[in-house]
């Protein structure tokens, strides 16, 4: 029987879901200790965070700054959605699944005049038409799109996108959830103004806060523009400067403090890159395996990302998600179900402390469990 550190007894199952998903028993261990939230020790454990997520996102580090922000990954989109947009401005949000129309939800409810470019679920975002667009509509000043829209599974274009949003001169903000961590990504390279990802998808620590990769000349303009007291992007932003690492109210303390240790782990892994390798291997070995099953994925290859991937419901009458899930829960997995209007989807993620044992487990469970070709 092939064991992974993750088949504790506290963990009947292994979460391939795209966040909160299975963590490492060190990253969990982590969080057993209380952290005062404004004492020198903490402070320092964030400012490290922060230096070490720059890092990793830049290649001109000096250029650009992180600020942590409490809550799940949305309440950061909403932050930099609602912080970094003149009461003037004008936000195209390009989009093709649930993620992206949350950012024109977002727009909508804080009264940010935008216009929605959207592909439908099952292509990529269409950067024709934002060319478009940009080019008859002068008053747009914010561009903002999903990198890998979870919905679907599906990779969007960013590079493309970005190059036509910056020989437009606009404000680029890249909601890099999913994939931040996981898939290499240069902010500087692309000039991307804004990226938000959070700490429980690719990074692998647990939930609690996101993180917003900025570039200092865009955010030093944002003083004062926030629709929001506690989501105030800009604000955070000075006391963490000020404060060498201080948050406005209360901090998540033990999430932070796991998240660190999760970082360590993606360096001793050897960084984004091998990360970016061992999805990869994954998501191919589950869909060869998947494929083998008789099973088919919604996206050609080319659009799938390597973090999460959407099956069509088996061609049978039979077929019910609700007891393919509890079976697979039974086989010591959890999977995730659909989200599109499109076709009847579920969806399997691969991130996490997820690892090709792991995968090659799943598929043996799920081939004991094809209840639709029994009779
Ligand atoms: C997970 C995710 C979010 C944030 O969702 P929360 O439920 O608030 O954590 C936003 N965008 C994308 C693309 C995501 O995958």
């Amino acid at each position: 029987m092939t064991t992974t550190t993750n088949q504790l007894p506290d963990n009947p199952y292994l979460l391939l879901t795209p966040g909160p998903l299975s963590t490492s028993k060190k990253v969990k261990a982590a969080m057993l200790r209380d952290w005062c939230t404004w004492d020198q020790d903490y402070n320092q454990l964030v400012q490290s965070i922060r230096s070490r997520l720059v890092t990793m996102a830049s290649s001109k580090p000096d250029d650009y700054t992180t600020v942590l922000m409490q809550g799940s990954g949305t309440f950061c989109v909403e932050s930099v959605i609602g912080s970094v947009i003149p009461k003037e401005g004008k936000l195209l949000v390009l989009t093709n699944g649930a993620y992206g129309k949350r950012i024109a939800q977002m727009a909508e409810v804080l009264g940010i005049y935008s216009i929605v470019l959207d592909a439908g679920e099952t292509k990529p975002v269409n950067v024709k038409q934002l060319e478009e667009v940009l080019k008859v509509d002068s008053s747009i000043t914010h561009v903002a799109l999903v990198h890998v829209e979870t919905t679907t599974g599906m990779i969007n274009p960013i590079a493309d996108a970005a190059r036509i949003a910056k020989q437009y001169g606009k404000t680029l903000i890249v909601d890099a959830m999913s994939s931040f961590g996981g898939i290499p990504i240069d902010v500087a390279a692309l000039n991307i103004d804004y990226l938000i990802s959070s700490a429980n998808k690719c990074i692998q620590g647990v939930p609690g806060f996101g993180f917003i990769i900025a570039r200092k000349e865009s955010l030093k303009a944002c003083k004062g523009l926030s629709r929001s007291l506690s989501l105030d992007l800009y604000d955070q932003w000075e006391t963490m400067e000020q404060g060498n690492g201080k948050w406005r109210y209360t901090s998540p303390t033990h999430t932070v403090r796991a998240f660190d240790q999760a970082l360590q782990e993606l360096e001793e892994e050897g960084g984004v890159a091998r990360r970016f390798e061992r999805f990869t291997r994954n998501q191919q070995t589950l869909v060869a395996g998947m494929q083998r099953l008789g099973l088919q994925t919604l996206l050609p290859s080319e659009l799938q990302s390597p973090i999460i991937t959407s099956f069509l419901y088996p061609d049978s009458p039979v077929f019910s998600f609700d007891e393919f899930y509890s079976r697979i829960k039974q086989e010591g997995f959890v999977i995730y179900p659909g989200k599109i209007t499109a076709a009847a989807t579920f969806r399997i993620g691969n991130i996490g402390d997820i690892h090709l044992p792991d995968i090659e487990r799943l598929l043996a469970g799920i081939e004991r469990q094809l209840f639709w070709k029994m009779s």
